[in-house]
């Protein structure tokens, strides 16, 4: 029988506790007197309790003990008290619970991203399907509108061409986290470029676009490339949801040893409540609006994805109906 519950632990103690006293009872008459008798009782009954206390207690708290805590740096075994046991058990259940909370909003993640690219591009594909079957039921003959669904249908497929585009970058971002080239560059020349890429579509709009370097330099530390998409993401939408005759100002500001870098506009702003999840993948604030100008949703997780990768933040300012602020910090040149 295994002596590994209370009740068999007390019963043990007491046939051997019982033992002693017997023993010491019956040999302490002819040979011991009740002084020693005492003295050998005591120690053999602290002989015993160690004994018990080590093997039951300890020993198998040790174990477990070195099990949970396999992989880290903790208490010293040897000096292993009750309490620290305690203490730190309780500190890797809690670490434990933040992992599994950790994976199951990763899982949950997961599963809402792959709903909403299946939704995203059920749209287009259904579209094209429609203006193709129409086509082929006869349509193709008919001049008034021939030319006009094949032109819808192309739009569906630039429409899928863009949300693959944007989901591959997503997904090279997060695979390659470390590939970030880090170089020094002209920052003032890579918003340039941009500006210049996006001066026509800013036309349509009477949109200007003005550009003030207010900072001691023109070049700061980063990834230029991933920088450019920043700035091409952040503008276009600068434009997208700016107002007919309106302005996007990109200007850079000094911050001693950084350099803060800020897209604003005067637009038709976002609410407050819609703020917190604006860099989320597929979240609009209006959904129809973005998806009829062409937006894929993800322009701002893509941003966030970047900036973070240079361990800064991406913030933004926004008023409904007076414009909306994006702002980073990068560091300048070393
Ligand atoms: P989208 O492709 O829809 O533009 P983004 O991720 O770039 O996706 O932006 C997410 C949403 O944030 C947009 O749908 C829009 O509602 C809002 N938004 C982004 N930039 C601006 C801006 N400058 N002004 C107003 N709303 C904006």
């Amino acid at each position: 029988m295994k002596i590994n519950t209370p009740i068999r632990i007390a019963i043990f103690l007491s046939i051997v506790i019982f033992a002693f006293a017997t023993i010491i009872f019956f040999i302490s008459d002819d040979t011991l007197n009740i002084f020693y008798s005492l003295f050998l009782f005591f120690l053999s009954t602290i002989g015993l309790i160690y004994y018990v206390v080590k093997t039951f207690f300890h020993e198998k708290i040790k174990v477990i003990y070195k099990n949970i805590y396999k992989f880290k740096n903790t208490s010293n075994i040897q000096d292993l008290d009750i309490e620290t046991v305690e203490k730190e058990v309780k500190e890797w259940m809690d670490l434990k619970e933040d992992e599994l909370r950790k994976m199951q909003k990763d899982e949950n993640y997961r599963r809402e991203f792959i709903g909403n690219v299946s939704h995203e591009l059920k749209t287009p594909i259904f579209n094209i399907q429609g203006y193709i079957q129409t086509l082929l039921e006869g349509g193709i003959d008919d001049s008034e509108v021939n030319l006009k669904y094949l032109s819808r249908a192309n739009k569906s497929v630039d429409r899928m061409i863009n949300i693959v585009e944007d989901l591959e970058v997503i997904s090279k971002l997060e695979t390659d986290k470390e590939e970030l080239l880090i170089n020094k560059f002209d920052i003032s020349l890579v918003a340039s470029e941009a500006i210049d890429q996006l001066e026509m579509k800013a036309n349509k709009s009477n949109i200007s676009l003005v550009f003030s370097n207010e900072s001691s330099t023109d070049f700061v530390m980063g990834d230029r490339n991933k920088i450019q998409q920043v700035f091409m993401n952040l503008i276009s939408n600068s434009i997208k949801y700016g107002k007919d005759g309106g302005e996007t100002r990109v200007r850079f500001f000094d911050m001693e040893d950084n350099m803060m870098i800020e897209i604003a506009d005067d637009g038709i702003g976002i609410e407050k409540h819609a703020l917190p999840r604006l860099f989320e993948r597929f979240y609009r604030v209006d959904k129809n609006r973005s998806r009829d100008i062409g937006g894929t949703g993800l322009g701002l997780a893509i941003v966030k994805h970047i900036i973070e990768a240079h361990d800064q933040t991406i913030n933004v300012r926004s008023t409904k109906d007076i414009g909306s602020t994006f702002s980073f910090i990068l560091e300048k040149e070393k």
